[in-house]
């Protein structure tokens, strides 16, 4: 058997992925960067194909990862993690500063950015895996890198406790997001149900009322 617990124990960092369609620059948080060789330097990502930033990367073939600290707050993560680059510009507005290859990066709550030309790509069913040389790498700081377990127990919000007068007397229940504190309500939750903000299953919800 699978125990889902022992793929827990798996340590993730969590980084901003830049790419673009050419004139307007998109944003997506990923979780599966890693160096594969480092003669040359080269590293790979995972990018789930809900993701906008999945088709720009394939059609365009570069991109920055801004490595997020411990001291990235929850709105960074709400910022390109829970809505789409098809409908608003993450980047509209924010303090960014642009690497070599005219994309930007995050300056702060970031200790480097890394940019990638991508050398090969594999389908993986849900997600694309982009092999990808390293262009530039520059180091921003020397805060410690964050892991998805710190993100999980420090930094998103907890859900609040369900409180009895909510319980449901129209039929209707709630559940909750475990990854990104989503909350869905309705008569049940569907078992093909894919939380609209981070993109996974119905598994990974917990029933409040
Ligand atoms: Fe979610």
């Amino acid at each position: 058997m699978v125990e889902k617990e022992a793929m827990y124990t798996l340590t993730y960092g969590l980084f901003v992925l830049t790419t673009t369609d050419g004139e307007k620059q998109n944003g997506c948080i990923v979780n599966t960067v890693s160096m594969i060789t480092d003669n040359p330097k080269r590293i790979t990502v995972f990018v789930n194909k809900a993701n906008y930033s999945e088709e720009l990367l394939r059609k365009t073939g570069v991109f920055n990862v801004s490595v997020l600290t411990e001291s990235a707050p929850f709105e960074i993560f709400k910022q390109f993690g829970f809505q789409s680059g098809r409908d608003v510009d993450k980047f509209e507005g924010g303090r960014y500063e642009m690497s070599e290859n005219g994309l930007y990066y995050l300056p702060t709550h970031t200790n480097a950015v890394l940019s990638g030309k991508v050398i090969d790509c594999y389908d993986y069913g849900t997600h694309t895996l982009f092999v990808a040389e390293v262009t530039e790498a520059k180091k921003l700081s020397n805060e410690k890198s964050v892991t998805y377990e710190y993100y999980q127990s420090n930094i998103k919000p907890k859900p609040a406790a369900p409180k009895t007068e909510e319980k449901a007397e129209d039929g209707k229940h709630k559940w909750v997001c475990k990854i990104c504190g989503y909350t869905h309500e309705g008569e049940t939750l569907p078992d093909d149900f894919i939380c609209p903000w981070c993109k996974h299953p119905a598994e990974d919800f917990e029933q409040v009322s």
